[in-house]
C-alpha cells in the first residue's frame, strides 16, 4: 500500500551519526487503535535526544529497532481520532515518528495547540512546545533563579538555550551563554539580549574555567547544562555555594564511543552544597497550559526571541540531523513535511 513516507535506521551509528545510517522508505499508513489518534505531520522535529535512541540499549528512551523509524516529536493535523479528547481537523504536537502519517495517544506527549495562537504551528514544536517548555520548567521550576543571580547556559545559542537566557533576562538575572563560534557568541548579545557570551571552541577546561570566572565575576548561581563534558567540569569550578544546576542534557557526549573526558572538579557538588538535577520537560504536564500561556504572551510583547531552522521533506532529514552535532544548525531544527 504505501503512501507514508518514513526515515528509517538502518546501521546503529558507531561514533558520529552520519546521514548513511538512515533511509527513506514509504510504509503504510498506520491504523489508530482504541484511544489513538492518526496525525498527519505538518512539521518533525530533529532533536539532539534522538540520537540516544539509536543506541541498542541506553538509559533515555525505547531503543529504535533496525528498520523502524525514528522517534520525532510532530505538528498535525488529527486525521481520524479514537480517543475522546481529540476530533478530526484538530491541530496537535506530539511524540510521533519522523514520517508522514503516525499514530498517538493523547496524553502528557500529547497537546492541542492553542487554535487562537497569533504564532504559526511550527511554534508547537519549538518556543511553544517541548523546547520552550524544557527552557521554561527547566530554568523556573529545577533552578528556582532569583532576581540579581547569575545564570549560566551552555548551548546557549541553540532552541532550549537561547531561550532560557531570555527567561532569565525576564527574571531579573544576569545571563551568561556559552556557544560555539564568533557567530553565535555575538548573536547571543545582541539577538537575544545575554549580558556576556564565551566561545568555547579550541578552549581547553582551564581556559573556559578562567573565561568564565571573568564573564561571571559574582560567581555563578544557575548552570543550566545543555552540553556536559569541560563545559560542565569548567562550570561547577565557578559556581556560588548552594549553586543550582539543572541538567537538560549531555550532548558533547552522545557521539562518543570511549568513556568521557574525566571530570576534576565533582566535589565541588559537596564543598558548594550544589543541587544537580536532571528533569524532563514532560513530567511537568499538568502545568503546561499555563506555561505556554505565558511562553507566547512574552514573545508577542517582544521579549521572547526565537530561530527555526527549517528544510524541506523527509528526505532532508538525515542531513538536517547531523547539523545538530556539528553546529550547523541554526535554531529550532524542522523539516517540512505537509501545508
Ligand atoms: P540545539 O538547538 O542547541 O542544537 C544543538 C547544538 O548543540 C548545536 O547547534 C551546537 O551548538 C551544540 N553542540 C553540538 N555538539 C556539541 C558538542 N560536542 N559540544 C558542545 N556543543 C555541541 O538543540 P536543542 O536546543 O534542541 O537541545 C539542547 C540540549 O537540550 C540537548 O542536550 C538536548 O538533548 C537537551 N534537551 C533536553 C530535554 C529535556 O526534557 N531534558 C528536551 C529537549 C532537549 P554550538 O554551535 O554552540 O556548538
Amino acid at each position: 500500500m504505501g503512501g507514508n513516507k518514513a526515515l528509517v535506521l538502518v546501521s546503529r551509528p558507531a561514533g558520529m551519526l552520519s546521514v548513511d545510517n538512515f533511509n527513506v522508505v514509504d510504509i503504510d499508513v498506520p491504523t489508530p487503535e482504541d484511544g489513538q489518534i492518526l496525525v498527519r505531520a505538518n512539521y518533525a522535529s530533529l532533536d539532539p535526544g534522538i540520537r540516544k535512541t539509536l543506541a541498542e540499549t541506553n538509559t533515555y528512551w525505547v531503543p529504535t529497532p533496525l528498520g523502524a523509524a525514528l522517534t520525532s516529536n510532530i505538528v498535525g493535523k488529527v486525521i481520524e481520532s479514537r480517543h475522546p479528547v481529540c476530533n478530526g481537523g484538530d491541530l496537535v504536537a506530539g511524540s510521533g515518528q519522523l514520517q508522514q502519517y503516525s499514530t498517538f495517544a493523547p496524553g502528557p506527549m500529547c497537546w492541542k495547540l492553542n487554535p487562537d495562537s497569533k504564532l504559526p504551528i511550527s511554534t508547537g514544536l519549538g518556543i511553544l512546545g517541548a523546547t520552550g517548555l524544557t527552557a521554561y520548567f527547566g530554568l523556573l521550576a529545577v533552578g528556582d533563579p532569583k532576581p540579581g543571580e547569575t545564570v549560566l547556559v551552555s548551548g546557549a545559542a541553540g532552541a532550549v538555550g537561547s531561550a532560557v537566557g531570555q527567561i532569565a533576562k525576564i527574571k531579573g538575572c544576569r545571563a551568561v551563554g556559552i556557544a560555539g563560534g564568533p557567530e553565535k557568541t555575538l548573536r547571543l548579545v545582541e539577538e537575544f539580549g545575554f549580558d556576556a557570551a564565551i566561545d568555547y571552541r579550541g578552549k581547553s577546561r582551564e581556559e573556559l574555567q578562567a573565561e568564565i570566572a571573568a564573564a561571571c565575576p559574582a560567581g555563578v548561581d544557575v548552570y543550566f547544562d545543555n552540553v556536559g563534558g569541560i563545559q560542565l567540569d569548567a562550570a561547577l569550578a565557578n559556581m556560588n555555594w548552594k549553586g543550582r544546576i539543572p541538567v537538560c542534557g549531555l550532548i558533547s557526549e552522545y557521539n562518543l564511543t570511549g568513556a568521557p573526558d574525566p571530570m576534576v572538579n565533582l566535589f565541588s557538588i559537596v564543598g558548594k552544597t550544589l543541587r544537580v538535577e536532571g528533569f524532563l520537560a514532560f513530567t511537568y504536564a499538568e502545568q503546561f497550559p499555563e506555561a505556554l500561556r505565558e511562553l507566547e504572551q512574552w514573545v508577542l510583547e517582544g521579549r521572547l526571541a526565537y530561530r527555526e531552522h527549517i528544510e524541506e521533506g523527509v528526505e532532508a532529514a538525515p542531513s538536517v540531523f547531523v547539523k545538530l552535532f556539528t553546529g550547523q544548525n541554526d535554531g529550532k531544527t524542522l523539516v517540512h513535511i505537509a501545508d
